[in-house]
């Protein structure tokens, strides 16, 4: 199930008392929905959108257990990308939990501003590429994501090519890199080798997917070339290691309409827990 809010909502659903009052047991089900109901896009003043009302119905309902949080800083000006991006988090969605600020679709100009400017201070002039380990170390040191965020996914979509050392090894390009630093966990995808539609969506599939430590602890159909692999036919988390290879990969998968993750990886998603907590968050404010 996808929760979706935009910032501004987000900042709401931070501030209005009974939601905070919810999520902390403090008050019933019938008196928060019937707050939810009488606010009508608005509260305190400040409007909120029908989908944040929907998505804060819907929490309320579910009461999800093991809710992810995703944190999206597109710094790509461009809406195709904002929808692929959307279908991705979509498909995780129908196997877990997920709430995501600000809106897929839509661009959310200080999410963008900040993604481009961990992407500019950490531009190598020399190499005309994005140094990793640089813009990493402003992801670290940054208040946007500092502010209550150690315990979401922030994902970086840049339209520069990547370069830097992980663990120990230069790597003079790559796609992206998912995991987890000074307890900051980050997605960092870059666009700049995207050729087609279809290569940028297995990409923000494949990316997403390692955020739930998917092949990490398997040892049916896996391969730890550059990090965890699967090796199942046609399933999106094949280690990728070239532009072509990940083009004509995107192309053979659906040409044949293979399913994204194979059963393996599946299970990997499934049992993933959260160390995110709506409750606490709301304590936190
Ligand atoms: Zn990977
Ligand atoms: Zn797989």
């Amino acid at each position: 199930m996808l929760y979706q809010f935009s910032m501004h909502d987000f900042e709401v659903l931070l501030n209005y008392p009974n939601v905070t009052e919810f999520f902390q047991d403090k008050i019933g089900y019938t008196e928060f929905l019937q707050s939810v109901n009488g606010f009508e896009k608005e509260w305190d003043g400040r409007k909120v959108s029908e989908l944040a009302i929907n998505s804060l119905r819907a929490l309320a309902k579910n009461r999800p257990q093991n809710l992810f949080c995703f944190r999206i800083f597109n710094g790509v000006n461009d809406q195709k990308i904002g929808r692929l991006l959307s279908g991705a988090i979509e498909e995780l969605a129908t196997i877990k939990d997920i709430l995501v600020f600000p809106i897929p679709t839509l661009i959310d100009s200080q999410s963008q501003a900040c993604a481009r400017d961990f992407e500019g201070t950490a531009y190598d002039e020399k190499r005309k590429r994005v140094y990793f380990n640089r813009f990493l170390y402003r992801v670290v040191n940054d208040a946007h994501v500092q502010k209550l965020m150690d315990k979401v996914l922030n994902i970086f979509i840049i339209s520069n090519d990547l370069y830097g050392d992980i663990d120990g090894t230069r790597y003079n390009w790559f796609f992206g890199q998912t995991n987890i630093v000074h307890n900051i966990n980050y997605s960092v995808i870059s666009l700049a080798k995207a050729k087609v539609d279809i290569q940028v969506y297995d990409l923000f599939k494949h990316e997403l997917a390692h955020y739930f430590d998917v092949c990490e602890n398997r040892i049916i159909n896996t391969v730890g070339k550059h990090g965890q692999h699967c090796t199942t036919p046609l399933c999106v988390m094949q280690q990728i290691d070239t532009v072509q290879q990940a083009v004509d990969y995107a192309k053979l998968r659906y040409s044949k309409k293979a399913d994204t993750y194979c059963k393996y990886c599946i299970e990997d998603i499934k049992r993933a827990k959260s160390i995110f907590s709506l409750k606490e968050l709301l304590k936190l404010k």
